[in-house]
């Protein structure tokens, strides 16, 4: 809402709102107040609970493509501020994973940063890097996904992702530091079936993260620092070195591509920026990469790689894990007798995309004992099924 809606619907006349909203705290009659609650759709609690995290647009690592409007940005910046005190909140009820993730100073080398994070994270430094957003939830950065239309904000303006032509700077996740002082990072990204996509942005919010803490604009420099941290915590030029076809081709890089979760548009940039591979031999694979159709998909390589359904989309669980930690609450909706200070919809936005429980009737003695009862027999049968298919 505008601030002119808001004084027409509350019959606010001049500076009033901008006294009110200047104040550090200020006094409304219960009638008023009431009334505010119910245009502005937030609970009374909201309204009489210190904020906690500060969050400004400066403060937001990323590079918002030239269309972000300020209000887009400022939206941004609250989400995460709300975020970071609904962090908070589940913290002090459950203490949230200690935060693992180093900060480097300027100029670090990548090489060296991705490799820190990596033993950060407990990942031996040859090893693939299989579930990505678990491994950074586990260091303590909780990651939030964005869906694309949501109830508190209907359609959000996304711009489509051009990916046709390769290049990285659109914006796909951002990153920032929470909480009542600021040392909770966290990982915004937006819903994309794309699960190389999916990874690769986590990883690369991950490099502004640890390499671009000082926070304030984020440079073309620094977009392309935290890309090339990105595909080195995915596959360390050094491991991968020795698996590199001696001619690589789009085809005879899938098997790398599949073992490390790493697209090969990233993949064909890192290994020419890591000298294993010629110029002339990354541009050959980066025009086929962008030129040829995929007849399964008719996209361009580019849009949907071979490989490109090889995997699921990560997503993340440790919102809904906390949720259901503090609260026994698997839903927004389970949330609302708890009194917290956001409406149902917000907190929706807050659990969006988060991945169901794990699946319980994997270990063996649970298989056994609901195998007796009959049910896992036959969801098994249908799942080797779907398999065979
Ligand atoms: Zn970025």
């Amino acid at each position: 809402m505008t601030s002119k809606a808001v004084m027409a619907e509350l019959g606010w006349k001049g500076a009033r709102q901008t006294r009110l909203e200047k104040a550090v705290t200020s006094s409304l009659g219960d009638d008023e107040f009431l009334r505010m609650t119910e245009v502005l759709r937030f609970p009374p609690q909201f309204f009489t609970t210190a904020p906690g995290s500060r969050v400004d647009a400066a403060d937001l690592l990323f590079r918002a493509p030239r269309s972000t409007t300020s209000t887009e940005k400022e939206y941004l910046a609250q989400f995460a501020a709300a975020l970071g005190d609904f962090l908070d909140s589940l913290d002090s009820r459950w203490p949230l994973p200690p935060v693992k993730l180093p900060i480097f100073d300027n100029g670090t080398p990548v090489t060296y940063a991705a490799g820190t994070v990596r033993e950060r994270m407990g990942i031996s430094p040859d090893a693939p890097i299989s579930y990505l957003t678990y491994e950074t939830e586990r260091c303590g950065v909780p990651v939030i996904t964005r869906l694309r239309r949501s109830r508190s904000t209907g359609a959000l303006s996304w711009d489509p992702v051009d990916d046709d032509t390769g290049l990285s700077e659109k914006h796909l996740g951002y990153s920032t530091r929470v909480g009542e002082y600021g040392d909770r990072p966290l990982v915004v990204v937006r819903a994309s079936g794309s699960w190389e996509r999916t990874r690769w942005t986590v990883a690369h919010e991950i490099g502004h993260l640890v390499l671009h803490a000082g926070g304030g604009e984020v440079t073309e420099d620094q977009e392309l620092e935290a890309s090339r941290f990105a595909s080195e915590l995915l596959a360390p030029a050094a491991c991968i070195a020795g698996e590199v076809p001696k001619v690589p081709s789009l085809m005879n890089l899938v098997p790398l591509k599949l073992k490390w979760g790493i697209s090969i548009g990233a993949l064909i940039r890192h290994l020419s920026a890591s000298e294993l591979i010629d110029v002339q031999r990354y541009e050959m694979l980066r025009r086929q990469l962008y030129t040829r159709v995929n007849p399964d998909t008719g996209h361009t390589w580019g849009k949907t790689e071979p490989g490109w359904d090889a995997r699921e989309a990560e997503r993340p669980r440790l919102l809904a894990r906390w949720v259901e930690r503090c609260y026994g609450a698997n839903s927004a909706a389970m949330l609302a007798s708890h009194q917290l200070i956001w409406p149902q919809d917000v907190l929706e936005d807050f659990l969006a995309g988060q991945r169901a429980a794990p699946v319980r009737s994997a270990s063996p003695s649970m298989a056994t004992s609901e195998g007796s009862k009959g049910g896992t027999v036959i969801a098994f049968e249908q799942f080797r099924q779907r398999r065979r298919a």
